[in-house]
Order: structure tokens, then sequence, then C-alpha cells
């Protein structure tokens, strides 16, 4: 799945398309996770893209009356061709096209989804998301304050996107691992010196993960498109029974809230 690094780097990509007036939208096949609005050339061809920006995993394009909203879903990609250019991938869905270049969207699962509204901030996916991993608001005294009020574990309380945005599975067991936060451990038992590491380091490796994804901007370009998940070092995630970067013991994986997590005994309390 695309993580909050993923869709950023492909936001810094997107981004040569602000300013630039869309021609219109070819729609091959509109059943993605929800179906795409039929009027949707109507609503937004031939409109100027103001601005393209991030929300979550939310791709947001900000044209005069309308927004366009795109988020990845499990298998999402977008990649960028010559409108002039001939060449088709399967599950290309949909076709941004401007003057010189086209946008595509390809999605092999589709449960990705694309949507039109006149104000983001009150649409229903985004109107309750928590704040962004990587703004001042994401901070200690914050994060304390909301867990404290909480009886789930802290690994699922950070992945609730509710709470804070954008921490998916795999970064969820290396954060924790770098705070030394037993993951099984409830939200209201961590303390207020415990959340200024979860919230520190949780910018620091989704900031490490953004600037690997940096140096694979270029595939957008070509008809390869992105290449799945990028590269950061992992000191936890899928590494059971290796050994611990910090202490040498075993690394343990466990199952919670139906997904695999992996940490140290020994190092997380
Ligand atoms: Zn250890």
């Amino acid at each position: 799945m695309p993580e909050l690094p993923e869709v950023e780097t492909t936001l810094q990509a997107i981004k040569l398309f602000e300013n630039e007036t869309l021609s219109s939208i070819k729609i091959h096949n509109p059943n993605l996770r929800w179906p795409i609005d039929i009027n949707i050339n109507k609503k937004i061809s031939n409109k100027k893209i103001h601005k393209i920006f991030r929300r979550a995993k939310y791709l947001i394009f900000d044209l005069s009356n309308y927004y366009l909203i795109i988020h990845l879903g499990m298998s999402g990609t977008l990649r960028i061709m010559n409108t002039a250019d001939n060449y088709f991938k399967k599950h290309d869905h949909v076709e941004l096209i401007f003057k010189s270049k086209k946008l595509i969207y390809n999605d092999p699962r589709r449960f990705g989804s694309i949507h039109i509204t006149k104000s983001y901030q009150d649409h229903s996916l985004i109107s309750n998301l928590g704040p962004e991993p990587l703004s001042d608001e994401f901070c200690g005294e914050y994060l304390h304050n909301v867990v404290i009020n909480s009886k789930t574990n802290i690994k699922n309380f950070i992945m609730n996107q509710k709470n804070v945005v954008g921490i998916g599975n795999i970064y969820a067991s290396e954060i924790l691992f770098k705070s030394s936060i037993n993951p099984t451990r409830i939200a209201n038992s961590i303390s207020r010196v415990e959340c200024n590491l979860i919230t520190k380091f949780s910018k620091n490796i989704l900031k490490k993960a953004i600037k690997v994804g940096g140096t694979t901007i270029r595939d957008f370009f070509s008809a390869e498109g992105s290449k799945g998940y990028f590269k950061i070092q992992l000191n936890v995630y899928d590494r059971e029974d290796k050994k611990c970067s910090k202490c040498q013991n075993t690394i343990k994986k466990i199952t919670q809230n139906q997904r695999a997590t992996y940490f140290c005994e020994t190092c997380q309390n």
C-alpha cells in the first residue's frame, strides 16, 4: 500500500501540473472503490489547477470551483506521459489530459478512489482526520492529551487516522522501536516523555523515507511508474527471529488488530 512518503513523493512529481489547464478527463473504468462522478468532465474540464497538495494520503487538486481528490488505495499509482503517447498498461483507469502531458491513474486492485467536491475540508473522507505527522501540531503535548483517553494498544493508536494521519503498519513498528516502547502497551500508560519520543521519531522516520523517495521521482516520467516501497533501513519490521540491532536479542513477531507487529522485548518496555 502506498504510505505517506510514497504519496508525498507522488505529490512532488505531479506538482508540475500546477497552473496548467486540465483539458479533459478520460475514464476507462469508473468503478473504483466508489464510482467516479459521471459528471466529472462537465465539472472540471478546461479549468486551471491552482495548486496540488496533500492531506493524509489524499492528493488534492484545487481547481476554480472544485477540488479533485485522489486516493491511491492499496495498489494505485500515478504516472506522467506525453499527451500524444499511445501506450497503455493494463489497469489504466483514468487519464487527466493536459496540453502536452497527461497524468494516468493505474490501479490493479481498484481500492483507490477519485472524488469531486466543493469543499475538501468538509468531505467525509477528510473531515475527521487527525493532524499531519510532520506538522508542529503533532507534538508530545498533543499526543499526551489524546492517549490519556484511550484504552487501545499504542501501536493501534498511532495507526488510527483520527489520532494522527499517515503512520502505516511498517512505520508504526519502526517508530515504537526507536522510541523503546513496547507496542502492546495501553495508550493511556504512555508518559509525556514517551509521547515526545513518539512524535520525534515519527517525524524522523517519515522524513527519511520521503528523502529516499525523492530519488525515485524520475520513475514517474517513464512508463514504469513508481517502484513500490522506499528502502529505508528497517530495524524490526519483517525481521522476525533476526538479531536486534541494539541488544542482539531476537526480534519477535506478534499479531495486533489483524496486523503483524515486530519488536524487541528487551529494548522496548
Ligand atoms: Zn533489542
